[in-house]
């Protein structure tokens, strides 16, 4: 069981300290939508491809872009905030108790994990020392007043926390550095995706200053070349300062810069000394048709495989996540020649990985937004956000706000997601999204195998035995 073990750490089957996680959009906010107010995430940046007709430059459209605001506003506070997240992370404590108790066989059963893999995920899973990850989230939680004071309650709570964020105030304003600095998460992570890397490499030689003066002549609509700049920023002043902390970019891998990713990634790791890349696939939002296309596919595929093989290998500056790759590789496996059009869709998040599939998918829990329509004045409205959901598929968001009990809480990340899935499907004639291809939530192998659709199995079976061995 030493070699199993050892094998499930290393490739990040399973994670070394942490055993269940924590997303909350930290931005949510009320706006005012007809018949009375709506949760919206909210961000200070515009990621959009257009904006009245005439294109930004970027590549993508973010839904949580300032364009979209119209007078949003209202965050709720930091008390409020960081008791969602005590309130969910004890629940994980119970959930993991009803997982192994009554759902853990049926997911051996089903993934053919055999009783000497069985057991060493299970020591793993329970070890009391791991602890709870909370990835601080939403359009730019620095926004809000107490950023940095929320990161010192979760890390005093106990969390190992990230910060998910594009980076900006870092560069505007002095307090949050100080305060940030003094009490910093375990992980910043930014963004950077839509900027190749000659450009990298001529902003990694620039100083601060120099960047910061360049960030101001960007078109506030080009948020993704702002924050490119920001995390950039970001980095060399936390390089800079020595403070302790992993940095993190997330790249979103879309048809644009598939072609040049390797070189990106690579351009990352040594234009930023000791810094990690998470890069993912684009997805589509909202059931917007699909953002990949039949020729960016095998240049996707490449990148699968090369992180499968640089975890095996031990290749430096990736992120080890192979049951996530496993996953994408078995549905090119199964799609990419039979049928592309399905590829294509798993690809872009649509019919994909889904917490509702199965107990026990949705340990990376995440609080956010509900999409329930409320005709009230505006004082008279209660927090925004603070459901239980999902950020990718608001839909799923449930109406009740996480502060009720513990145990019940813990039943709804186990059992409640899939009651939920299962109660928006049925009887729906539209079909109804409520998947995502997202690494961080999708965790580890546990959770990622009990997302994987039904008709993906057996295809993903063989393609772990074939590089894990079992
Ligand atoms: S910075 Fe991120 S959250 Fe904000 S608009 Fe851009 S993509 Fe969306």
């Amino acid at each position: 069981m030493v070699r199993e073990r050892d094998f499930l750490l290393r490739t990040g089957m399973v994670n070394s300290n942490v055993y269940a996680g924590i997303q909350p959009d930290d931005c949510v906010v009320w706006r005012r939508v007809p018949g009375g107010y709506q949760n919206f995430s909210l961000c200070n940046h515009t990621c959009v491809t257009e904006v009245n007709g005439k294109p930004t430059g970027g590549n993508y459209v973010c839904d949580a872009s300032f364009v979209f605001a119209s007078g949003a506003k209202g965050f709720a506070p930091r008390q409020a905030i960081v008791g969602w997240t005590r309130s969910v992370a004890a629940a994980h404590a119970i959930a993991r108790d009803i997982f192994f108790e009554y759902h853990f066989n049926d997911y051996c059963d089903e993934f053919c994990v055999s009783s000497s893999w069985a057991e060493a995920i299970k020591l793993e899973l329970t070890d009391p020392n791991k602890k709870v990850e909370v990835n601080r989230f939403g359009g730019s939680p620095e926004m809000l007043k107490e950023c940095a004071g929320i990161i010192a309650d979760c890390k005093q709570a106990g969390f190992i926390v990230n910060l998910t964020t594009p980076g900006r105030r870092l560069m505007i304003d002095a307090q949050f550095v100080k305060d940030l600095a003094a009490d910093p998460p375990q992980i910043l992570a930014m963004s950077f995706d839509d900027v190749g890397p000659d450009e990298i490499k001529r902003l990694a030689k620039m100083d601060l200053d120099a960047i910061k003066a360049e960030w101001k002549t960007i078109s506030p609509h080009h948020g993704q070349r702002q924050k490119a700049y920001e995390g950039l920023y970001a980095a060399k002043l936390m390089l800079e300062m020595e403070v302790p902390i992993k940095l993190l970019f997330n790249v979103v891998i879309h048809p644009g810069n598939i072609r040049h990713l390797d070189n990106l990634l690579a351009t990352l790791s040594e234009c930023v000394p000791g810094c990690f890349a998470n890069p993912y696939p684009a997805q589509s939002f909202n059931n917007e048709p699909p953002c990949w296309t039949v020729e960016s596919l095998p240049a996707l595929r490449a990148h699968v495989l090369h992180f499968i093989e640089g975890t095996l290998a031990g290749t430096p500056g990736i992120t080890r996540r192979i049951s996530y790759y496993n996953m994408l590789e078995a549905a090119y496996r199964k799609w990419f020649r039979k049928d592309p059009k399905r590829l294509l869709e798993f690809m872009s998040g649509i019919g994909a990985w889904d917490i509702t599939l199965r107990p026990g998918a949705y340990r990376y829990a995440q609080i956010g937004k509900s999409t329930e329509v409320i005709n009230r004045p505006f004082e008279e409205l209660p927090l925004p956000g603070g459901h239980l959901g999902c950020f990718w598929n608001p839909i799923l968001g449930l109406p009740k706000h996480v502060n009720g009990s513990i145990e019940e809480l813990a039943e709804t990340i186990t059992m409640g997601m899939v009651k939920r899935g299962r109660e928006l499907r049925r009887g729906r004639l539209e079909y109804v999204q409520t998947s995502n291809v997202m690494p961080r939530l999708a965790f580890d192998t546990v959770s990622t195998e009990l997302g994987i659709p039904f008709e993906l199995v057996v295809e993903y079976i063989r393609t772990r035995k074939e590089y894990c061995g079992f």
